[in-house]
């Protein structure tokens, strides 16, 4: 069995679990830019509204004070100075919400002959000088039709003009951001599904088979594939409960090789191991699948036959014994022929395994020093 390698699972592992994370990471940043985006064009379109929206005021309170109503004056100055930051703020940026300006509106606004930002400048300068002048002063009437015909059209128009391109413009932007949130969403499924393929489940089936191993050799008896010892017993603890609810006759059997120590000096360790098997495959192919068959160590073997009595065990034990006496075993072109001793105890009302594998290897005993190669029953 191949040893399992943590370090190349822990690897393995590592490596998956860096791929999820820095697709997770990128998925989030641009989750992050888009809201971002988001946020920059809806503080450019209050922006510019409010700049619409001030010049508009200007010109209006502008009107108020030629009219000769002093008490605007305050608020004229005030809405000056607001419509002034607005388009600065625009223009150059707010250095933290307001994404810079692209190619086209720079040009709408510091390029031509007369570009929006020197229109606006010139605005604020004129609605400067009006709000410095007295109320009703007729040469305030002079310079108000040229801010009120300013207000009116070409401010206006270019304001408009602005906040359309860069709606356009920020919209172009989100889109294409949120094109790339939902490429890296389907990368990272993706690299999931894959990872899943070729990274999680070769590893854990590397898991399951080595678990699989682990446990058969934990189980079983590596030379002949019996069962060893220790399932027996946990074998036979079962069926001795399944006899607690359903009572009936049960025997257990102790079988070994007679004189296999000569095997092994006769002919040499591995024709023994030879017999072994071929002993333990007599053994198997003699029984029933319901009966619990070990190697026990060395050459002995234990079997626990539910359903059977001790008369049943006897007739069995006969049968293996002439089958086994017939067996002939070829080692370098050698015959080796070999014979077995059997012990057989029956259970009694509350049958405990240990108690039966003892009787049975009295019994055994019993079969050895009477001759071999025969069974006895434990009295
Ligand atoms: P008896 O008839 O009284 O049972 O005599 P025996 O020689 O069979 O019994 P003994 O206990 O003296 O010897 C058992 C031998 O089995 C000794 C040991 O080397 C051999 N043996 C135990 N396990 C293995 C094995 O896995 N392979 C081989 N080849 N021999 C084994
Ligand atoms: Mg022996
Ligand atoms: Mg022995």
């Amino acid at each position: 069995m191949q040893e399992l390698s943590t370090r190349k699972l822990t690897l393995s592992y590592v490596i998956a679990l860096t791929i999820i994370a820095s697709l997770s990471l990128s998925s989030s940043l641009t989750f992050s830019r888009v809201l971002k985006q988001h946020q920059g064009s809806a503080a450019l379109i209050n922006i510019c509204g409010r700049q619409g929206m001030l010049s508009q005021r200007i010109a209006s309170l502008a009107s108020q004070l030629a009219l000769g109503d002093e008490s605007v004056r305050t608020d004229l100055i005030s809405a000056i100075d607001q419509l002034e930051t607005a388009a600065h703020d625009l223009a150059y940026g707010d250095g933290k919400d307001l994404p810079e300006l692209s190619p086209r509106v720079r040009s709408i606004y510091f390029e031509g002959s007369h570009p929006l930002y020197q229109q606006i400048t010139d605005y604020l300068k004129l609605a400067r000088r009006i709000a410095g002048m007295k109320a009703g002063d007729p040469a305030l009437r002079n310079e108000l039709a040229p801010l009120l015909e300013a207000a009116r059209k070409p401010l206006f128009t270019g304001f408009d003009v602005v906040v359309g391109l860069r709606e356009l413009e920020s919209e172009d932007r989100l889109s294409y951001l949120q094109w790339i949130q939902a490429m890296t969403l389907a990368g990272t499924l993706a690299t999931l599904a894959v990872e899943a393929i070729l990274i999680f489940r070769p590893m854990i089936r590397r898991i399951a088979e080595y678990a699989k191993n682990l446990l058969l050799l934990a189980t079983t008896d590596p030379l002949t594939g019996l069962l060893n010892r220790r399932s027996f017993m946990s074998r036979a603890a079962s069926e001795i409960m399944r006899r607690q609810r359903m009572p009936g006759p049960m025997t257990a059997m102790m079988v070994d090789a007679d004189h296999f120590k000569k095997v092994n000096d006769t002919y040499g360790h591995d024709a023994g191991d030879a017999v072994l098997k071929a002993l333990a495959t007599a053994l198997q192919n003699g029984i029933r699948e319901t009966d619990i068959l070990a190697r026990f160590g060395g050459e002995e073997f234990a079997l626990l036959l539910p359903g059977v009595d001790v008369d049943g065990a006897c007739e069995l034990a006969g049968r293996l014994l002439r089958e086994i006496a017939a067996l002939v075993i070829w080692m370098d072109q050698k015959p080796i022929r070999f014979t077995v001793s059997i012990g057989v105890a029956g259970a009694g009302e509350k049958a405990a395994i240990d108690l039966m594998l003892k009787s049975a290897d009295e019994a055994l005993y019993l079969a050895k020093t009477s001759g071999r190669n025969r069974w006895m029953v434990a009295p």
